[in-house]
């Protein structure tokens, strides 16, 4: 064997693995805060496995969920689970009474999230199981599970906009800091039609209806695109787009019936969204597979390579998986970047405006670190920010420096902070970037210390 080959051989596993974790859970963690007299400690999960089942007769679900997760800190474990029904639980093996894992209110922009009451030391592991009825997730403007005549349709209905609308609505789950694997089963029983299992998991059917479903260790909370749905409901259509990169990536559109759109035509879309992007921005961070659920009305959401959204809304939610899911926020307090930047590149109504002065100042980065709420500003007054800063280092640079700090971070968490120092550093104009991430992001008048925008 010659040593190019053998270096070729050596690399083959490193190829073929799932991109690492970055391996800064702690370091991304808030810090610990109290909550009605209990040291409440951020966790970092480690593993979640899960298990969820569907009788479509007795039009009942049902969930258990193992979580193993290491402590940060010493004190009362974090996490967050909107489902009400907890029937049994066990810590570590032990019996545990569901009493002692009840929600309580950290701030008005975390809303509620769960304390585990038994105080653990810390830089220790441990195993939390969970068995549950699963209903409509306890959170704002959440969906249950919708029943069918013949069956059912399930979505993971995650969004930004309110708090416990991620993994947590459905699973014990943490802040978005936090990466892991989690392993899913999905049983179906008593439907009287076939279903369409559309996720952007690994599946493994092991029989008419039942899925096993293995999701990567780069995903957090907000990552899981699955919808289980009757096959009558969607017109389905597949295409297959090569990217530069030489990655070729399969298409999958699910069509709701009533949305009346072509599905081919739609996958071939999708097709041509990715090769831009890919092309335009940076090499894709995702899997070779990419599920499309087309719906009608105004709501639509981003996923890790994948979208279920409104056909206007398909290349602002696709552009996601570079921006919001591929280079993810570490923290709602990040959230604001990857819709204002989405908005400027992918349009957004009207011309930008020519800056000749100053307007109001604009928080979009709360300093709030267990905030979970995207501010609606984030989309209009986002876009604006990056049209000043566009006005100040030159539209060209800006999008380099953007793509740049995309392959430096995706598939993890970057922080608001890592990108203002990218620009800072990079783009020419250090004290006008400075000044407009003080007043247009943190919310600030006046000018900024030398050392930080905030
Ligand atoms: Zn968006």
């Amino acid at each position: 064997m010659s040593t190019a080959l053998a270096l070729i051989s050596a690399l083959l596993p490193l190829l073929a693995a799932p991109a690492p974790q970055s391996g800064r859970d702690k370091e991304l963690a808030p810090p610990p805060l109290v909550v009605d007299g209990l040291t409440g400690i951020p966790i970092d999960i480690v593993d979640l496995r899960a298990a969820l089942s569907f009788d479509a007769k007795a039009q009942t679900a049902f969930a258990s969920a193992t979580m193993s997760f290491d402590t940060t800190a010493e004190g009362f474990p974090l996490f967050d689970l909107r489902q009400r029904e907890v029937v049994k639980a066990w810590l570590d093996g032990e019996s545990l009474d569901p009493l002692k894992l009840a929600s309580h209110t950290v701030s008005k922009n975390c809303g509620s999230m769960r304390i585990l009451e038994v105080s653990l030391p810390a830089g220790s592991r441990h195993e939390l199981k969970l068995e549950y009825k699963v209903g409509t997730p306890d959170a704002p403007q959440a969906q249950g599970v919708l029943w069918r005549e013949k069956g059912v349709l399930w979505d993971t209905w995650f969004s930004d906009l309110n708090q416990g609308r991620y993994l947590e609505s459905w699973f014990p789950a943490n802040l978005i800091y936090d990466q892991h694997p989690m392993t899913l089963t999905i049983d179906l029983i008593g439907a009287g039609e076939d279903h369409h299992l559309i996720t952007n998991g690994a599946v493994e059917e092991r029989g008419k209806h039942q899925w096993t479903l293995t999701f990567p260790p780069t995903f957090t909370a907000f990552s899981h695109l699955i919808v289980l749905v009757p096959a009558s409901e969607v017109e389905t259509a597949k295409d297959k787009v090569k990217l530069k990169s030489g990655m070729s990536v399969e298409v999958e559109v699910f069509a709701r019936k009533e949305a009346k759109v072509n599905a081919k035509k739609v996958a071939a879309r999708t097709c041509e969204i990715l090769q831009k992007y890919d092309e335009g921005v940076g090499k894709w961070a995702h899997t070779s597979y990419c599920p499309v659920y087309i719906w009608t009305g105004s709501r639509s959401m981003e996923y890790d390579g994948g979208t279920t959204t409104a056909l206007g809304a398909l290349e602002h939610e696709m552009f996601h998986s570079w921006y919001g899911r591929g280079a993810k926020p570490a923290s709602q307090n990040d959230g604001w970047w990857d819709e204002a930047w989405n908005m400027y590149v992918t349009g957004g109504a009207g011309r930008l405006p020519e800056f000749t002065k100053d307007g109001p100042p604009v928080l979009l980065s709360s300093s709030d670190p267990y905030n979970r709420i995207t501010p609606g500003g984030s989309y209009m007054q986002g876009r604006m920010f990056y049209a000043r800063l566009a006005q100040a280092i030159g539209d060209e640079k800006l999008r380099a420096l953007m793509a740049e700090f995309y392959s430096a971070h995706a598939p993890n968490p970057a922080t608001t902070a890592e990108m203002e120092q990218l620009l800072i550093a990079n783009g020419g104009k250090p004290d006008e970037v400075r000044r407009l991430f003080h007043r247009y992001v943190y919310g600030k008048d006046g000018e900024p210390s030398p050392a930080s925008g905030r």
